[in-house]
């Protein structure tokens, strides 16, 4: 009688996993059928342009200003496309785990500075106000490049969904073996209902400001790949936070020059 009893529990309790991991596979699915439509759109809105453009300016009869702005929409459109394969290609790679990293010593203050000259020009447009809070100049274990591409994705998300003058606040914190580095606004949020999709892969809570949802999937995964965690937090109408730690190297703090391979 005792076999048959947890026999039966253990045939619920399968139960309820099979049918959890049904619901999984159904939801994941459609994750999928919604991102790859999302890309689709993506790269045919560009493509749309170029094709418009590029048969506009064949057809001929247009003066020298006119030619020029169809040409400079033809190349700012065509850096879109190049900027979204490359995304695409960067998640596949961390997907299948190829993603090169370059190891060296990267001055995360440098980097946030670079970043902040990178976005000047889109902040300055909105009105927007970046500032660097703390003083600290900690030195990181880690590939500058992809560094890099992590904190410009984060500040650019938290331009993109500022509101018109809003501020975004950067501060380095220093603790014995981490550094955190917070990007925080006080734009659009996001609310309750939303966080947690969010944080999966893909997701996007408005479509109008373009995008295929990638960009945060693949800063989580090159933070992880630093052994780094990021964690996000928001709220609708008060901004959001996201907080990236990433391991401070043992031992001697390197200095500028100092070191060539980080060991
Ligand atoms: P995308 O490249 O489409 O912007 P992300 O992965 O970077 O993709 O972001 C996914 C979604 O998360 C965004 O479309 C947006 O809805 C939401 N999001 C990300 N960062 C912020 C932020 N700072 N404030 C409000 N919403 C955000």
């Amino acid at each position: 009688v005792r076999i048959k009893g947890n026999y039966k529990y253990e045939i619920g309790e399968l139960g309820s996993t099979l049918n959890y991991m049904a619901q999984e596979i159904v939801r994941s699915n459609q994750v999928k059928d919604d991102f790859i439509s999302s890309i689709s759109h993506e790269l045919r809105t560009p493509l749309t342009s170029i094709k418009g453009w590029s048969e506009t300016l064949i057809s001929g009869g247009y003066d020298p200003d006119e030619t020029k702005i169809g040409m400079q929409i033809i190349t700012k459109e065509t850096d879109r496309l190049i900027g979204l394969v490359e995304e695409i290609l960067d998640f596949s790679k961390l997907q299948h785990n190829e993603m090169k990293m370059v190891m060296g010593i990267v001055s995360l203050r440098e980097l946030l500075q670079e970043i902040m000259l990178n976005l000047w020009a889109k902040a300055e447009k909105k009105g927007v106000q970046i500032k660097l809070e703390s003083e600290e100049k900690p030195m990181i274990y880690g590939d500058a490049n992809r560094l890099k591409q992590v904190f410009l994705n984060l500040v650019d998300n938290a331009i993109k969904f500022s509101h018109e003058n809003g501020t975004i606040l950067l501060s380095i914190d220093m603790e014995d073996k981490f550094v955190t580095v917070t990007v925080r606004d006080y734009g659009i949020g996001i609310s309750e209902e939303h966080i947690q999709r969010v944080k999966d892969r893909f997701f996007q809570v408005n479509h109008v400001n373009g995008g295929t949802g990638l960009g945060l999937a693949i800063t989580q995964q090159l933070v992880e790949l630093h052994h780094g965690t990021i964690d996000l937090e928001s709220e609708l109408e008060k901004g959001t936070t996201v907080k990236v730690k990433l391991p401070l190297p043992e031992g001697k703090i390197p200095m500028a020059g100092g070191f060539s391979d980080g060991e």
